[in-house]
């Protein structure tokens, strides 16, 4: 089964990826985690994105298309895939449309987490990270029991660098420009479905779980 996971930023398409991925048993391509480690490692993709994403503005098509095809290339990818942030857009869903023709792949289904942008300001300006494990928290809806420090594995937490008020803006912006299309896109092939991303992750959880055992 190969899936996509497409919503404003702060919708949960992280924290919705890591429960799909566990129970489905899929691999996780997120762009986004991809662009952030090439940024970290200094790579020359990295170079080229950092500057895009501190603004919150999308990477150029080119850059994502090479880092597409590479990862596409991957053996683990025949177990099955989830995308995460990634067609952004409709250029890229195009694209993507040629890369898994010529490896005989298609895309099963499209969840598309809906929400109201008011939502999301304290969604993104509240959210940190745990570096060493991945386990996401919020400084006003789900705080770590202790302030700063990762309930799971000790480690401390960090805030991304575009999850600022000033970004978001640019990056709310930018998914109702050009990520918007990209749901119209596949919608017109009948594998879009539509989840409300307000209620409680258990809740959401249940929807996405409902849809996905449907397919299997
Ligand atoms: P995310 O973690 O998905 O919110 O992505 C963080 C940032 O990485 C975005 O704000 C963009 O700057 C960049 N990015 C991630 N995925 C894409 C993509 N598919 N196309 C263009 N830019 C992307």
């Amino acid at each position: 089964m190969n899936l996509l996971i497409i919503g404003a930023p702060g919708a949960g398409k992280g924290t919705m990826s890591e429960l799909i991925l566990d129970k489905f048993n899929l691999v996780h391509v997120s762009t986004g985690d991809m662009l952030r480690a090439a940024v970290k490692n200094g790579t020359p993709v990295g170079l080229k994105a950092q500057e895009y994403m501190n603004r919150g503005e999308l990477v150029p098509d080119e850059v994502i298309h090479d880092i597409i095809v590479e990862r596409l290339s991957q053996d683990d990818i025949e177990q099955g895939f989830l995308f995460d942030g990634y067609p952004r857009t409709k250029n890229q869903a195009v694209d993507l449309d040629e890369i898994l023709k010529s490896l005989n792949k298609k895309i099963d289904c499209v969840i598309n987490l809906n929400i109201e942008d008011e939502v999301l300001v304290k969604r993104i300006t509240g959210r940190r990270l745990c570096p060493e494990c991945g386990e996401i928290y919020n400084i006003y809806l789900k705080p770590s029991k202790k302030e700063g420090i990762c309930d799971k594995c000790g480690s401390e937490l960090i805030q991304r660098k575009d999850d600022n008020l000033e970004s978001l803006k640019v990056r709310l912006s930018e998914y109702h420009k050009n990520t918007q299309p990209v749901i119209e896109y596949y919608e017109k092939t009948g594998i879009v479905k539509h989840v409300d991303a307000t209620a409680g992750v258990d809740k959401v959880f249940d929807e996405i779980k409902t849809v996905l055992e449907g397919l299997c």
